[in-house]
């Protein structure tokens, strides 16, 4: 499928949830893609970009940021403490805050770097136990701990498990977000990109259905 296609599904999902045209920050994710394809994908004029890893992002990403004004990327995947810095400096969004030693750690850097990127916190809605995010009944508690650190938290994440229905874990991180005030949604990933638009995602993370099968 193309940018186009996958950017007027975009559109007419958010006209038929009632949402704002532009609601939707399309996040095209390029973990293992070669570089050609990532580029032409630049040169439609996309600059939001996934990454899933750290090191991979570090690898590529400067060198296209040199070529592209206004690149965006954000760090979909997780994240150790001994990358968070190197993971501040390149990246302007960061999706799977999870655990209070991150936090901590990201925390002390903003400081010492002087810039945050926005956060997201990741929700384990499926309560999986191979799965990163913080559990749904420690979200609350986790959220405010970040916030007493000053963290910019911009709002909530998740992967919804592989064989279960998308929707019910949208809701729930939407419920999640509703009651601590967080307005960001990062939710919906090819396969079901639509389904968290109807249900109030305002980023959705969408690779394969861009970029092709990842080889
Ligand atoms: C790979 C990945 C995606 C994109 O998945 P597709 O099914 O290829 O759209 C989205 N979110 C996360 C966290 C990912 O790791």
């Amino acid at each position: 499928m193309s940018l186009e296609e996958i950017k007027s599904r975009i559109a007419k999902a958010e006209i038929a949830a009632g949402r704002e045209p532009g609601a939707v920050t399309l996040i095209a994710v390029s973990k293992v893609q070669p570089n050609e394809r990532v580029a032409v994908v630049l040169e439609q004029g996309q600059r939001c970009f996934g990454e899933n890893r750290v090191q991979e992002a570090s690898g590529k990403w400067p060198d296209f940021m040199q070529q592209y004004d206004g690149v965006d990327l954000h760090l979909i995947g997780p994240l150790q403490t001994n990358k968070a810095r190197q993971a501040m400096e390149l990246c302007h969004a960061i999706h799977s805050v999870d655990r209070p030693k991150l936090a901590k750690t990201l925390a002390r850097l903003a400081q010492e770097l002087g810039h945050c990127p926005d956060l997201f916190i990741q929700v384990n809605t499926g309560e999986e136990e191979q799965k990163a995010g913080v559990m749904p009944d420690q979200a609350d508690d986790f959220i405010a701990e970040c916030r007493a650190l000053d963290l910019p938290v911009k709002g909530l994440m998740c992967i919804p498990p592989a064989e279960e229905e998308p929707s019910l874990h949208f809701a729930l991180l939407a419920k999640i977000a509703a009651r601590n005030g967080l307005s960001g949604l990062s939710m919906g990933m090819s396969s079901d990109f639509e389904t968290a638009i109807a249900q109030g995602a305002t980023h959705v993370r969408v690779g394969s259905a861009i970029f092709g099968t990842r080889g």
